[in-house]
């Protein structure tokens, strides 16, 4: 691999006598890992379902796994939403902010989301996770990811860190900020990304990291909690930089910090600060306003006792454009903010008639619905591939799974399910 000459001077400098050491770490392939999604299943539970070999544990992460495999992306299980492949290092800064259920938590750089993800998990539906993402593209996939693992009490934003300390001054209780960063630590994962790298780069990276963590000094409330990661080795980008934030933030104390290298641990790398706000206000979130649209509710209560085993009881929002949620307890006002999801998406509402969304089956669990169709693999594949499956329920929408696990809604009729899979979502290759 040809690596950037400064790059290679400063790492020297920076580790003396590992540096040999350091550089022999590029002869080896990138290391690939997967977080089990506990939402839906344990660590213990995935490893005896796993159709590809988990090569162990991964140490820091009780739901990691080490994977040997280039693509289980494609897997059923996969879909399904029962894990999130992520590189073994950047699982180290999630854990790390402890977050609780009730909590109000802030991923400020979210997408593509494994970190959302993992801190979803911890909060297990309960409370209010505000994911965000500047970039409106990548904004979209953090979406579906945040769909795709089942997640409930989430709102996926795509705004800049400026416009949200604008609207949420000291009201979270923990602040993730994953930084853009000059990404050293993506070198073998992504060897395209070299000839990006540069010392003016480092300087810029830097720049934009020190904006970023002065709003969410500003977001984070009293007594709480914030971690800084990136996925670089540059000291301007991490130890450095959490140097200058203390002194220009007092109030503000240092309670750990780690960074990972590809020579002294399985990862390709990862720096990860956690710090307390010991002081400032505490204030609550503004709430969110929906109008009453009696219709469209009525159209849902009456799909809900059919589709359900048990009433939902989170409330519904109907947004003007006719999309509905189930909301989170305490969701915030995102007016004025580019949201993308707020909750679970229950569905649309023309006017006449209502049309259930694939989220809603993603959010639920076998026995939350009054007719689930449980494939096997094989058939699954089939589902996801968009065919229609033969079922013996009775007619009506139903939800369709692998097993156990949801996978998406399918409408029987006369013995047969049609595929209502979204488009977007289904399995091309025949090969798969
Ligand atoms: N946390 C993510 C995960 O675990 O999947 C990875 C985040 S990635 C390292 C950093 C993200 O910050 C990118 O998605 C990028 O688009 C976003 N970003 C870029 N410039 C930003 C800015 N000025 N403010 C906030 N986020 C920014």
């Amino acid at each position: 691999m040809d690596l950037p000459e400064a790059f290679l001077t400063r790492m020297r400098s920076r580790l003396g006598g590992e540096f040999e050491e350091f550089l022999r770490s590029y002869r080896g392939e990138a290391v690939k890992g997967l977080r089990v999604n506990s939402l839906k299943c344990s660590a213990e539970e995935f490893a005896s379902l796993a159709p590809f070999p988990l090569e162990g544990r991964v140490p820091w992460e009780k739901d990691g796994f080490y994977l040997s495999e280039e693509k289980p992306g494609a897997d059923v299980w996969h879909f399904a939403g029962l894990y999130y492949l992520q590189e073994p290092s950047a699982m180290c800064a999630a854990p790390l902010l402890g977050v609780r259920p009730k909590e109000r938590v802030l991923d400020l750089c979210a997408a593509p989301g494994g970190k959302t993800t993992r801190l979803a998990a911890e909060m297990g539906g309960e409370g209010i996770l505000v994911a965000n993402e500047i970039d409106p593209a990548r904004a979209k996939i953090l979406s579906s990811n945040v769909e795709r693992m089942g997640i409930v009490n989430c709102a996926v934003v795509s705004a800049s860190p400026e416009a949200l300390k604008k609207k949420f001054p000291s009201c979270f209780d923990k602040v993730l900020v994953d930084a853009p960063c000059s990404g050293e630590g993506m070198f073998r994962k992504e060897p395209n990304a070299l000839p990006e790298w540069s010392e003016g780069n480092v300087t810029r990276c830097a720049l934009r990291q020190r904006e970023i963590l002065d709003c969410a000094a500003e977001l984070l409330s009293a007594g709480g909690k914030l971690v800084y990661s990136t996925c670089t080795f540059a000291e301007e980008e991490d130890e450095w930089q959490i140097e200058a934030f203390l002194a220009r933030h007092p109030e503000f104390s240092l309670i750990s910090s780690e960074k990972l290298y590809p020579h002294r641990v399985r990862g390709e790398g990862h720096f990860a600060a956690l710090l307390e706000k010991r002081e400032g206000e505490r204030r609550k979130f503004p709430k969110s306003r929906f109008r009453e649209n009696r219709a469209a509710e009525g159209a849902f209560a009456a799909f809900a006792a059919d589709f359900f085993s048990s009433p939902k009881n989170r409330p519904l929002a109907v947004l003007p454009d006719g999309r509905m949620y189930l909301l989170p307890e305490d969701a915030p006002d995102l007016s004025g903010l580019r949201c993308l999801r707020l909750g679970v998406e229950a569905g649309e509402w023309d006017g006449k008639r209502f049309k259930p969304a694939h989220a809603l089956v993603m959010a639920g669990k076998k026995g939350d619905f009054r007719r689930f169709l449980s494939l096997s693999r094989e058939e699954a594949k089939r589902y996801l591939r968009g065919e229609t499956v033969p079922s013996p329920l009775a007619d009506g929408w139903c939800a369709v799974g692998a097993g156990d696990f949801p996978l998406g809604l399918g409408k029987c009729v006369d013995g047969v399910v049609k595929n209502h899979l979204p488009k977007g979502l289904r399995l091309f290759s025949r090969d798969n």
